[in-house]
């Protein structure tokens, strides 16, 4: 075994705030759990991993990360299974993009090993922050950023690596509307778009801020070139019911590769629903609603799982999706994914990572 994870040391919290938690009534984000992974890079290597309790922390105020942005992130989500024990969610697929992230913005990698133990020895200090109340779970943050103290644009050679977790109820399902983009670019070919990296989200706010002062949740974001190719839906990957279809757009450098959106692909093949990766084109989209042919348009990521579309503008013409009906493809892909997390259907492709839970 590797010593550099054999040795995470534990700091335990000496109080608790877990009974300040009411877990019936969870807003997304809100409570972080009393741990969290706490690992130092420095001189070309990844130090010691420990958990311990979650805190402020200082930072110099010519901190690298802040002043150039180099500060990636993931996003995932351990679920209580029906055996009362802990099962994370594809955790190594979350590695693996974190692992792209990092290589684009010259930031280390972090050894498959090192992510997986911190998480799993997290987990099992927090183990009691894992809801087991219906459609709960612990969303999971890890975190890296340039540490190091320059003014000068540089790649920074310090870094931490943080994993915090946060328990959150059920998504409301509340369908969401949705602009079309054609002025505004989240991300473009060539650039970070693929990566789950800060700055995306930074540059994404005013975009954003636009389409809710004229009256929508979200941006459908285009192509940077034409805006006329479908990218994303907000933060999430965007998929569409097409003629029978699942349709969603081809990956590309200014798409983020979800986990959600991947296993969504898998299980409409389980299901023999027919899948198609290609270039949507806003005309397609637009012709598509007006005859009948596109019958669900959905947003797909780990914080929301599914989310429905309801309302959609395109060149400041609004129409309308009909809502999902219980048995919709969105509707029984959802629930494919929530038996498979909670061992209530067979586990056939290995995506959970089970460690007990007390
Ligand atoms: C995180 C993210 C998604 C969803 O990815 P999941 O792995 O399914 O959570 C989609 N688009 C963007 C831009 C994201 O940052």
């Amino acid at each position: 075994m590797n010593t550099l994870t054999d040795s995470i040391i534990v700091q335990k919290t000496k109080r608790s705030r877990i009974s300040e938690i009411d877990f019936n009534n969870l807003e997304f984000g809100k409570h972080l759990s009393d741990h969290m992974l706490l690992v130092e890079y420095d001189k070309g290597q990844w130090l010691s991993p420990s958990v311990v309790p979650y805190a402020d922390m200082t930072i110099t105020p010519a901190n690298l990360a802040l002043h150039y942005g180099q500060s990636v992130f993931e996003g995932l989500k351990a679920y209580r299974n029906k055996d009362g024990n802990i099962s994370i969610f594809r955790a190594l697929k979350h590695h693996q993009r974190l692992l792209k992230s990092l290589e684009r913005m010259c930031m280390p990698a972090i050894p498959e090993e090192l992510f997986i133990h911190g998480l799993q020895a997290l987990l099992e200090v927090d183990a009691a922050w894992v809801p087991g109340t219906k459609g709960a779970s612990l969303y999971i943050r890890p975190l890296v950023f340039a540490t190091e103290s320059r003014l000068g644009v540089k790649v920074s050679d310090q870094y931490k690596f943080l994993i915090m977790t946060s328990p959150v109820g059920p998504y409301l399902n509340k369908p969401f509307t949705i602009k079309v983009e054609d002025h505004y670019t989240r991300a473009a070919e060539g650039g970070t778009g693929y990566a789950k990296c800060s700055g995306n989200y930074g540059g994404a706010f005013y975009p954003t801020q636009v389409a809710r002062q004229q009256g929508y949740d979200q941006v459908l974001w285009t192509d940077h070139k034409e805006h006329k190719y479908i990218d994303e839906a907000g933060m999430m990957n965007v998929m569409f019911v097409f003629k029978g279809k699942l349709v969603t757009p081809r990956l590309s450098s200014a798409i983020l590769d979800g986990v959600t959106r991947d296993s969504i692909l898998v299980l409409a093949k389980d299901m023999g629903f027919p899948i198609e990766e290609r270039k949507v084109s806003v005309e397609e989209l637009e012709e598509g609603i007006v005859t009948g042919s596109l019958t669900e348009i959905f947003g797909a990521g780990t914080a929301a799982v599914v989310a429905p579309i309801a309302n959609i503008n395109i060149r400041g013409k609004d129409y309308t999706i009909p809502v999902a009906s219980e048995d919709s493809f969105q509707n029984r892909v959802k629930q494919k994914l929530q038996d498979i997390r909670l061992g209530l259907a067979p586990d056939v492709h290995e995506w959970n990572h089970v460690i007990p839970g007390k």
